[in-house]
């Protein structure tokens, strides 16, 4: 875990990428200074800002007048606010209005907004003119934590959720932790559960640490900046090893299989957003790590008594509307992860911050499991 900085100093990680590094930097207010940032970085280019409808309400006027005071001609693409957005039709719409602001190879895309706008700029980005540099401006806590970094870009197919993508690197994160202050509440609790995440992977001092001061990283007091530092070390460290997902990057999955099967089972709306899903699926991960004498009911329990203390849900039960059963569970985990010869891989813990990737679970346990989980 790292040491907690003084308030007011802006952090830098590196995402140490051969040929493609990029910083993450975080900090409170870092948003006037956008425009004197990309200047150094690029200078001459133009931008194109890809935001949503919400953000812009918000913060589109400050991004603006920081490309102004730069000197930098700045366009704007504003799209509706929602997940519904990362569909073809949206996404020709942002291309589209790309190529219409002129943003040529050595120009910048910048992606200010959540989860929704990063994949689907940095995704517009990576095809237009066979792929545009961008900036990522995460105005989420999940998209500070997470979306963010790494490179994933995708929008959704109808066959499933981000199957139409790219791995497409930024070349910078601004982490301006000031806006998350405009977020609603319910958003800014589902951020924070991708946060414990990283404790639950590979950090039990951090999950410890949370517990203690999860107040002030929702507060906004320099605990935030330190939350999203240490999650955002953990992240690039582990996309430094494994860029392509073809090992480590699964660990970022914990609660990812369970979760996205409740995710598609509330039909991705608002009864259940995305860190909701994810908080139940940690709790269900550790549950099924426990009945399997991997690690400590205890443990488990530490982990269900913390996200509920947030005010997360912990258990199905607690998703409004009509509940699936462990059959249809199963199939929407089939449709999301591939199931060879009945078993699945699935991220399991030995304790809190000792996850692990394990390759050959029974998928008969899991329905078994969920069974109970329903009961
Ligand atoms: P989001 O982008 O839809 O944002 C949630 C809501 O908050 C939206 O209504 C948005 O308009 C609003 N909002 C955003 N910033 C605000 C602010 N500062 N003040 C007020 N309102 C604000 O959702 P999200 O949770 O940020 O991201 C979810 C998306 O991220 C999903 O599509 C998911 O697939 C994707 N994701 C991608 C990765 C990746 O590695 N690429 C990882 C995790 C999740």
């Amino acid at each position: 875990m790292t040491v907690q900085l003084r308030p007011g100093d802006p952090i830098t990680v590196d995402v140490a990428l051969a040929g493609r590094a990029y910083d993450i930097v975080i900090g409170r207010s870092l948003l006037a200074g956008l425009g004197a940032r990309v200047a150094a970085l690029r200078p001459g280019a133009r931008v194109a800002i890809v935001t949503d409808d919400n953000v812009a309400k918000q913060h589109l006027a400050q991004a603006e007048a920081s490309f102004a005071q730069a000197g930098i001609e700045a366009s704007r693409i504003i799209i509706p606010a929602g997940e519904a957005s990362k569909c073809y039709a949206v996404f020709e719409r942002v291309c589209e209005d790309i190529v219409a602001a002129r943003i040529e190879r050595g120009d910048l895309v910048v992606a200010l907004g959540g989860g929704v706008i990063g994949d689907l700029a940095g995704f517009a980005a990576s095809t237009v003119r066979r792929g545009v540099d961008y900036v990522q401006v995460p105005t989420t806590l999940l998209a500070q934590v997470d979306s963010s970094v790494g490179g994933k870009t995708a929008i959704n197919s109808r066959h499933g959720k981000n199957l139409i993508g790219a791995f497409h690197q930024p070349v910078l994160v601004l982490a301006d932790t000031a806006l998350l202050d405009t977020l609603p509440e319910r958003i800014m609790r589902a951020g924070y559960a991708e946060v414990a995440k990283y404790g639950l992977i590979s950090d039990a001092d951090f999950f410890a640490w949370l517990e203690a001061n999860w107040r002030d990283v929702f507060a906004g007091t320099a605990a935030r900046e330190h939350a999203i530092a240490v999650s955002c070390r953990m992240k690039a460290d582990i996309v430094a090893r494994d860029e392509r997902e073809t090992g480590d990057r699964a660990l970022l999955n914990l609660g990812h299989t369970f979760g996205h099967a409740l995710e598609a089972a509330a039909g991705f709306s608002d009864r259940l957003y995305h860190g909701e899903a994810i908080s139940i699926g940690m709790v269900l991960a550790f549950a099924f790590s426990a009945r399997r004498g991997l690690c400590s009911p205890a443990d488990a329990e530490r982990v269900v008594r913390h996200l509920a203390a947030v005010g997360l849900p912990t258990r199905i039960a607690e998703i409004p509307g009509e509940r699936p059963d462990a059959d249809r569970l199963i199939e929407l985990i089939g449709q999301d992860k591939k199931v060879k010869r009945g078993r699945l891989t699935f991220i399991l813990a030995r304790g809190i911050g000792k996850s692990f990737i394990a390759p050959d679970i029974d998928v008969a346990d899991v329905r078994e499991f969920l069974t109970g989980q329903l009961a």
